[in-house]
């Protein structure tokens, strides 16, 4: 295997960090080449420091002259803002582009990177919830493959690895997140610091609150869809506590393969950059006489009413998952200030979907656009609750 050249879009979160992990792990088959982060200046002039990248980017331009500063004496180039995420991933030198970065912010840079014919090691499953169809479309005509990270998608991508049969059912595990035992009514006043207490992950703060609300299980059904083809019809969602399936396949002579494992996500962050082999990696392996049983439970669509919405955003298709994604960016973000209950986020995601215009057939302005109005929207709804 020659030595892949990576960009890491969000290189200081959760996913960012443990990939530089697996990197300097396989230092002889993997170089970080660009690095890039929206706000911690400091951990990324560390990073820098230490990976010798070819260029960094800060998206807080506010910060360019800061980190440009630090990093004088290396030949490290430094750029800010959005625009340079889309540019700095176009690089003739970069190999593969691990979209680590939170939300609708994804977008644009996978597309850029799509079209420069990048692998896309995908983390950021909001670009796919948002815009999956032309996301998909334009990898297809661009021939750039979509790797895909989230512990779920790897897993089904890893069971369909030497199958040339159709799909007959995915079987999406879900850990069903701190709340997954607790009665309704207590749910309502559950706290920002209870939420962000996941039970089997360490996750960055927006994933951790849509895994309590389980959107994060609606966005990955959205996500499964786009990336494996399948209707959600033939997605089964199962809530299995100790997150050690990490999701299966079923095939036509009802055979199911299902990839298991510790719960650690460096093992699908590895596989994607090193796909289609597989390296060492120094993790906890499974023991399964020390775990002595698996659980499976149906979800609860009435408690976690934000896994309907996302049913019903995707089988409105058009720019529904887009608003989907928008208000819940906004009411994710107001729970964890402590502006919003926990209730409260599906209501107000509800509401933004029935009052954002639809519109059936959008093109990339029209997700910019919807992105913004449902932002608005959300926000507006949000501020007249208080
Ligand atoms: P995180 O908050 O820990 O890290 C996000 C990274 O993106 C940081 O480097 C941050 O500086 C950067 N960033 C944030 N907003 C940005 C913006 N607007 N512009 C540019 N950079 C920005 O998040 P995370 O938990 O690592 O998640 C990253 C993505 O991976 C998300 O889409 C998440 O859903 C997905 N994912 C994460 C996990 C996990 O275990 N953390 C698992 C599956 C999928
Ligand atoms: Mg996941």
């Amino acid at each position: 295997m020659s030595k892949k050249k990576i960009a890491i879009l969000g290189s200081t979160g959760s996913i960012g960090t443990q990939a530089l992990d697996v990197i300097s792990q396989h230092p002889d088959l993997f170089e970080a080449r660009v690095l890039t982060a929206g706000r911690r200046a400091d951990l990324l002039i560390d990073q820098a420091r230490r990976f010798l990248p070819d260029a960094v980017v800060i998206a807080d331009e506010s910060q360019y002259q800061y980190v440009q500063e630090a990093l004088a004496d290396l030949p490290v180039k430094v750029y800010a803002g959005e625009e340079a995420l889309c540019q700095v991933v176009e690089g003739e030198q970069i190999d593969i582009v691990l979209t680590a970065l939170v939300g609708f912010a994804g977008l644009k840079p996978t597309l850029h990177a799509i079209n420069a014919r990048k692998a896309i090691a995908l983390a950021n499953k909001e670009t796919l919830v948002v815009a999956g169809e032309l996301v998909m479309q334009r990898a297809l005509a661009r021939q750039a493959p979509i790797l895909p990270v989230d512990s779920e998608h790897s897993a089904i991508f890893q069971c369909l690895a030497g199958e040339r049969s159709p799909i007959e059912k995915i079987i999406l595990t879900a850990s069903g997140g701190p709340f997954r035992l607790m009665e309704r009514e207590r749910l309502a006043a559950v706290t920002p610091t209870e939420a962000l207490k996941h039970p089997n992950w360490q996750m960055g703060a927006k994933i951790t609150i849509d895994s309590a609300t389980m959107m994060n299980k609606g966005f990955e059904m959205i996500e499964a869809k786009w990336l494996f083809g399948v209707s959600p019809t033939d997605i089964e969602i199962v809530v299995h506590p100790e997150s050690i399936i990490h999701s299966a396949v079923q095939f036509a002579d009802g055979a199911v393969k299902a990839q298991l494992g510790m719960p650690d996500m460096r093992v699908p962050i590895q596989y994607a950059l090193s796909y289609p082999q597989r390296l060492t990696l120094n993790t906890p392996k499974l023991d399964l006489f020390t775990l002595g049983h698996l659980t499976f439970e149906k979800p609860d669509m009435e408690r976690f009413a934000c896994l309907a919405l996302a049913y019903e955003a995707t089988q409105s298709g058009g720019n529904k998952p887009c608003v989907l994604n928008a208000a819940n960016e906004v009411a994710n973000l107001a729970f964890r200030e402590g502006r919003l209950g926990f209730l409260q986020i599906a209501e107000v995601i509800a509401e933004t979907m029935a009052r954002t215009p639809f519109v059936a057939e959008p093109s990339l302005d029209t997700y910019l656009a919807t992105d913004k109005e449902a932002r608005a929207i959300c926000a507006d709804l949000i501020a007249g609750l208080s």
